[in-house]
Order: structure tokens, then sequence, then C-alpha cells
């Protein structure tokens, strides 16, 4: 279920939209009123840091040569590799499993 408000214009680029149009046909930007429920918040939060595509895998096997990932990043090249942030959060969310906090082995007896 969407919030989809349908408008006559585009709200980014005031093209006239066509009847029960989803997209802008001039932008490609989502006919919607704006407003976000808290599912779609939640799935464009996941689908944002976890939007695993085929530069995971380039990143990966360039982590594995130490220094590359580093120097082609410096020397301006970004885009076939993982956004550095998004790697951070997708490699603590696949080890925080792997390495439970202090609080997590207290409240065991441990
Ligand atoms: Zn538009």
């Amino acid at each position: 279920m969407t919030n989809e408000t349908p408008i006559q214009h585009c709200r980014n680029c005031q093209y006239p939209l066509p009847e029960g149009a989803n997209f802008c046909p001039n932008c490609s930007q989502r006919n919607h009123d704006g407003r976000l429920s808290f599912r779609e918040m939640v799935a464009e939060t996941v689908a944002t840091l976890f939007n695993l595509d085929n530069r995971i895998f380039n990143t990966l096997r360039s982590l594995a040569i130490p220094g590359k990932l580093t120097s082609d990043y410096f020397n301006g090249i970004h885009n076939r590799y993982y956004h550095p942030v998004r790697l951070f959060f997708v490699a603590a969310a696949f080890s925080s499993p792997c390495f439970p906090s202090r609080w997590m082995v207290t409240a065991r007896g441990l």
C-alpha cells in the first residue's frame, strides 16, 4: 500500500503528467505526495544500506590486495567500489553477531 496522490504536474520539474502516471516521463521522479509510511522508511533504509550490487564484489576483491582500495579511492576511482560508509555499515551488520558485546556476555553470566 502506498500513499499515491495523483497530481497534474511533476513537483520536481513541473512537467505535465499523463493520467495515472506513477512516474514523471521527464525526470523520472515518482508521482507521490511526499509522505512516507513507517514501512516505506524502513524499506528505504534497508535498501540504501544493504543494496548489494556488483560493486561489493569489486570492493571485496580489492580489499584482498593491501592498499589497493585506499589508493584507488584517493586517486579518484570511486564508481567501481562500494561507498565506504555503506561498507562500514554492512561490515558492522555482518560482523556484530561474531563479536558479542560485553553486556551480552555479562547477561549470560560468562
Ligand atoms: Zn519531473
